[in-house]
């Protein structure tokens, strides 16, 4: 049986999000974050669980071996069977290496996009302080601007979505991310796509590298 073990790598505003859901129908696979993982952990009760529980209400990060002793009892379920989506890990190369020892990777798929498309796309967005919907001031405009279609409710940016923020969060990405790249590259798994155009597009080469 073929097998789709990957890892998604991906600036904010990529489309990563969307791309990872539509991976995950195709193929047959669970899209795991590690968000995900430690949520249902600290609900789970388990010692393991209560650790990431306390952590997480003090507001600190969860440290490296918590981090890869709950990937691995994730990994080990039988829903991963035909693969999985990690998606927000491996963040380290020592999370990377830890996770070698786990499990194989079959890809890396490495989310291409100009840094002014990705800013076009963040700071253009817009959100129904009521209802949550989301727009976006070019893309998906509202019928009236400002005003939300389904409820009327005045539409924001968030802070995260201002100019300042987003280009601290890219810094911070490519800091991280960068030498993650290299290491997957190296190792001859890692596979670029253009991800500036629009999921479709995304999932079209991602298909190819895949077959
Ligand atoms: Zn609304």
């Amino acid at each position: 049986m073929k097998k789709y073990r990957l890892i998604l790598l991906g600036p904010p505003g990529a489309g990563k999000g969307t791309v990872a859901k539509k991976i995950a129908e195709k193929y047959q696979i669970p899209q795991i974050s590690t968000g995900d993982i430690f949520r249902e952990a600290a609900k789970s009760g388990s010692e393991l669980g209560s650790r990431v529980k306390r952590i997480m209400e003090s507001g600190e990060l969860v440290p490296d071996d918590l981090t890869i002793s709950l990937v691995k009892e994730r990994l080990g379920k039988k829903d991963t069977e035909r693969g999985f989506i990690l998606d927000g890990f491996p963040r380290t190369i020592i999370q990377a290496d830890s996770l070698s020892e786990i499990t194989s990777i079959d890809a890396v798929i490495n989310f291409n996009i100009p840094r002014e498309e990705i800013i076009r796309r963040l700071s253009g967005r817009r959100i129904c302080s009521q209802c949550g919907a989301i727009y976006h001031v070019t893309d998906f405009p509202p019928k009236v601007e400002g005003i939300c279609d389904i409820c009327g409710g005045k539409l924001y940016q968030r802070d995260d979505d201002k100019i300042e923020s987003i280009e601290k969060r890219l810094n911070v990405y490519e800091k991280q991310t960068l030498p993650l790249i290299e290491y997957y590259r190296t190792k001859g798994i890692l596979y670029d796509i253009d991800s500036s155009v629009n999921p479709d597009y995304s999932m079209e080469q991602i298909g190819k590298i895949l077959s």
